[in-house]
C-alpha cells in the first residue's frame, strides 16, 4: 500500500492507471513501460563500437543562467532545448530515454525467442512468442471486433439484482478488472510476516476525487470531455446515441458519488488511518448492504480471515449505493468498466478511442506508440519475470552488482553517522533509528528465485484470451497468498523496469538491473557524478525508511510506533518547513506543486543528497579530487543529481501530475533540496538576492 517508489512513469490507459493505483500495493507493481526510440544524442559512439556516455556534456547545459537562479536550467537548459517531446509521449526525459533503450532491447530479446519454432509447448519461449504474435496479429483482432466481450455484456445485461451485482464485481476482478474497489493480498501492517485480504477504494475512471469535485472551468470542461467519451465507447459496443448518453450519465453520476466518499490522496497518505483490520463479520456490520458472503465465495475465498478495510468511510459509502442505485445504472457501470478494461485489447475503433480521452485530453500526448511498443509493454507485465530473466543474462554485467554493494554499504555507513550526529533527536530514537537503518535489505538487479509461469496458458492467436489469461493468472497468485506467511524474497517490480523503490513491511530497498545505467550509473564517470545520480537515488530510498510515512513502521516492518513524543514533535515542525517550501513553487502558470502530498518523496530528494554528499566525501580520504572540465567534485555531484530529472512535459500533463503523483516535477526536486544544503550553497556561491535561495531559518535539515 505505501510502497514508495523513486518516480511514476505513467500512462494513463487502463493498464497504466492500473499500475499506477497498483503501485500503492506493493504485489502487483507492474512495470510501465513505453518508449520511443530516437537518437540517443547523449551518447557519443567510441572507435571500439561501445557506446559511453560523458558524465557531463557542457552541451546539454544553459550557462548563461546562474545556478542560484535556477539550477535546474542551468545544468539542463541545452539538453531541455534539444529534446522536445516526441509526439507520443506526454512527458520526455531521461528516465524515458532509458526506456527507449530498454524497449529495443526488449523486442530484440522477444525476436530471438520468437525464432524458435519448435519451442516446447509450455515453454516460456513458447508462452513470449504466442503472446507477443498474437498482439501483432491485427488482421485477427479486427476480424473479432467486440466479440471478445460479448459473453461478458450478455452476463452484465442479465444481471437482476444487487447480490447478482456483488456476485459479478468478484467474477470481473478475478479477471484483472476493477469495479468500485481493489481486492488484493498485502502484508499485515501491523504483523508483517502474514499476508492478509485487503480492501481498497477505487471504480473512479477519472485520475483522482478532484477531477470529479474541483468547481473550476478547467475540470468542469474535462468532466463534460470524460462523459462524451463514455458515449462513444456504449456507441462503439452498439447502443443507439440516446442510450449511449443516457448510460454514461448514470456512470458519471455514480463515481461522482464514490469520489465523494473516497478519501484524498493526502488522506491516502496516512498508514494508520488506513489500517482497519476486522474479520468478515466485521465488514458486513459496517458495509452490510454491499453481500460480501457473496463476493468472497464467488472468488473462492470461503473464509478470507482478517480483512484490512483501507477506507471504512468509502466502503459504507458503497454499502448504501447499492441500495440507492438502480440497476440499469450498475449495468451501464460494469458495461463501462468492462470496455475500459478491455479497449487496448480489441479493435482499433476501441483502441483509438480510448486514447483520443486517456492519451490526448487527460495527457497531452499527440500519437498514439507504435503497435509493437503497445503489445511488448502488455507482454513485460504478464510476463515480466520471465522477460526479465532473458533481460539481465544478456544485458547485466556481474561487475554491476559489485559495485552497487559497496555503494549500498557507503551510504549506510554515512547515514548511520549522520543519524549519531542529529541535532534534534534524543538518544532513545537514534538507538532504534540505526537499528532500523542497519536492518534495511537490499535487493539489486534481479531476485534470486524466478517466478514460475508454468500454470499460465497461453495460446496462439488470441490476444483478447491471452491478456484475460495473465491477469488471472496474476491474480490468482496473489489470492492464493491470503493467509500464508510473506515470501520476503519476492520482488514488486521486474528487473526491467527504470526505477527503485523501498516497501516499508519488509523494510528493503530495491534497484531492478535497468536503472543501472546511465545517467543514473555509470561506469565510465567519476565518482562525483555517480554519488549524485545512483548514489542519492539509493539515499532517497533509504530515506523512505525514515520519511513521514515510512518513520511509523519499525525494524520489522511493522506499523508500530518507536519515536518518543518529543522527537516525533520536532520531526513534524522539520517537515513542515518542507511543506512550505514546496507550497511555494510555482510550477505552471498559478499551478503550484502540494508539499503536503509530495511530502514522502521531498524528505527523501533532500535526505538522499545529504546522505550521499557525505558518503562521497567519505570515500575520498581527506583528498580533494582535481577540476574536471572546469567543475569541483562538489559542483559535479549536484550537476549529477540534477541531469537525472531533465524531462520536458506537457502543460496537461503537467496539471494531471500536480493533483495526482506524490512526486514533485523534475524541475522542483532539482530546484528545491540542494537549496537546503551547505555544501550545495558554497559550491555554486548561491548569495541572498539569488531567486531560489532560502533563508537560513527557512531551511529543512531532517536527515
Ligand atoms: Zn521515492
Amino acid at each position: 500500500m505505501f510502497v514508495s517508489t523513486l518516480f511514476i512513469k505513467s500512462f494513463p490507459t487502463f493498464a497504466d492507471r492500473l499500475n499506477i493505483n497498483f503501485i500503492k500495493m506493493k504485489q502487483t507493481i507492474l512495470n510501465i513501460i513505453v518508449i520511443f526510440i530516437m537518437a540517443l544524442t547523449v551518447f557519443a559512439k567510441e572507435k571500439d563500437g561501445t557506446m559511453n556516455e560523458k558524465a557531463i556534456d557542457k552541451q546539454n547545459m544553459n550557462t548563461s543562467v546562474k545556478p542560484g537562479d535556477n539550477f535546474y536550467e542551468y545544468v539542463n537548459g541545452g539538453w531541455i532545448k534539444t529534446h522536445p517531446i516526441p509526439p507520443e509521449y506526454s512527458q520526455y526525459g531521461a528516465f524515458t530515454i532509458l526506456y527507449e533503450d530498454n524497449q529495443e532491447k526488449l523486442r530484440s530479446l522477444i525476436k530471438k525467442v520468437s525464432a524458435e519454432e519448435n519451442a516446447p509447448e509450455g515453454s516460456v519461449a513458447q508462452k513470449i512468442r504466442d503472446f507477443y504474435n498474437s498482439g501483432m496479429d491485427t488482421r485477427t483482432i479486427e476480424k473479432l471486433g467486440i466479440k471478445p466481450v460479448q459473453k461478458q455484456l450478455e452476463e452484465i445485461n442479465n444481471l437482476k439484482s444487487k447480490e447478482d451485482v456483488a456476485s459479478y464485481i468478484a467474477t470481473m476482478q478475478r479477471k484483472g478488472m476493477t469495479p468500485l474497489f481493489y481486492f488484493f493480498a498485502e502484508a499485515d501492517q501491523r504483523n508483517s510476516t502474514m499476508e492478509i485480504a485487503n480492501l481498497y477504494q477505487g471504480g473512479l475512471g477519472l485520475p483522482d476525487v478532484d477531477y470529479y469535485l474541483n468547481e473550476d472551468e478547467a475540470s468542469a470542461k474535462l468532466r463534460d470531455e470524460y462523459v462524451d467519451h463514455l458515449t462513444k465507447m456504449f456507441v462503439l459496443k452498439g447502443d443507439k446515441q440516446e442510450q449511449a448518453e443516457k448510460s454514461a450519465k448514470a456512470v458519471m453520476n455514480l463515481e461522482t458519488k464514490l469520489a465523494k466518499t473516497s478519501f484524498t490522496r493526502i488522506e491516502q497518505r496516512d498508514p494508520v488511518k488506513n489500517y482497519n483490520k476486522m474479520s468478515l463479520a466485521g465488514l458486513i456490520e459496517t458495509a452490510p448492504d454491499f453481500n460480501w458472503s457473496l463476493f468472497f465465495k464467488t472468488l473462492g475465498l470461503e473464509d478470507p480471515g482478517d480483512i484490512n478495510v483501507g477506507q471504512v468511510k468509502f466502503f459504507k459509502g458503497v454499502s448504501d449505493l447499492m441500495n440507492e442505485t438502480d440497476m440499469e445504472t450498475w449495468k451501464a457501470y460494469l458495461t463501462w468498466n468492462l470496455l475500459d478494461a478491455s479497449a487496448n485489447y480489441l479493435s482499433d475503433d476501441f483502441v483509438k478511442q480510448n486514447f483520443e480521452f486517456y492519451g490526448k485530453t487527460l495527457s497531452g500526448q499527440q500519437e498514439m506508440q507504435p503497435r509493437w511498443k503497445r503489445v511488448l509493454e502488455v507482454v513485460s507485465n504478464g510476463l515480466g519475470e520471465a522477460l526479465g530473466q532473458l533481460y539481465v543474462e544478456e544485458y547485466f554485467p556481474a561487475s554491476s552488482k559489485e559495485r552497487m554493494v559497496t555503494l549500498v554499504n557507503n551510504l549506510r555507513a554515512a547515514f548511520g553517522d549522520r543519524i549519531k550526529q542529529l541535532d534534534w533527536m534524543t538518544g532513545e530514537t537514534k538507538e532504534k533509528a540505526l537499528e532500523k537503518l542497519a536492518s534495511i535489505t537490499v535487493k539489486i538487479g534481479y531476485p534470486d528465485k524466478w517466478r514460475d509461469y508454468s500454470k499460465l496458458e497461453i495460446i496462439p492467436g488470441n490476444y483478447f484470451s491471452n491478456v484475460i489469461a495473465a491477469r488471472e493468472f496474476s491474480f490468482n497468485r496473489n489470492l492464493n497468498k491470503i493467509g500464508k506467511p510473506v515470501d520476503k524474497t519476492e520482488w514488486g517490480m521486474t528487473p526491467q523496469t527504470v526505477n527503485a523503490y523501498y516497501n516499508p513491511s519488509n523494510n528493503e530497498i530495491v534497484f531492478p538491473a535497468a536503472i543501472l545505467q546511465p545517467p543514473f550509473f555509470n561506469p565510465d564517470a567519476d565518482d562525483a557524478v555517480n554519488y549524485g545520480a545512483i548514489g542519492v537515488v539509493i539515499g532517497h530510498e533509504m530515506t523512505h525508511g525514515f520519511d513521514d510515512q515510512g518513520r511509523q513502521y519499525d525494524k520489522d516492518g511493522n506499523l508500530n510506533d518507536w519515536w518518543t513524543e518529543e522527537d516525533a514533535k520536532r520531526f513534524k515542525a522539520k517537515t513542515d518547513k518542507l511543506v512550505a517550501l514546496y507550497d511555494n513553487y510555482v510550477v505552471l502558470d498559478s499551478l503550484h506543486v502540494n508539499g503536503s502530498l509530495t511530502l514522502g518523496e521531498n524528505i527523501a530528494d533532500l535526505g538522499g543528497l545529504n546522505i550521499s554528499y557525505e558518503a562521497y566525501q567519505k570515500s575520498l580520504n581527506g583528498e580533494t579530487p582535481k577540476k574536471i572540465d572546469g567543475f569541483t567534485a562538489a559542483q559535479r555531484f549536484y550537476m549529477g543529481y540534477a541531469q537525472v530529472w531533465r524531462q520536458n512535459i506537457r502543460p496537461k500533463e503537467m496539471a494531471r501530475r500536480l493533483k495526482t503523483d506524490v512526486h514533485s516535477p523534475g524541475e522542483a526536486r532539482v530546484n528545491i533540496p540542494p537549496f537546503n544544503i551547505d555544501s550545495f550553497i558554497k559550491a555554486f556561491d548561491v548569495k541572498k538576492g539569488d531567486r531560489l535561495f532560502i533563508n537560513e531559518d527557512e531551511r529543512a535539515y531532517i536527515w
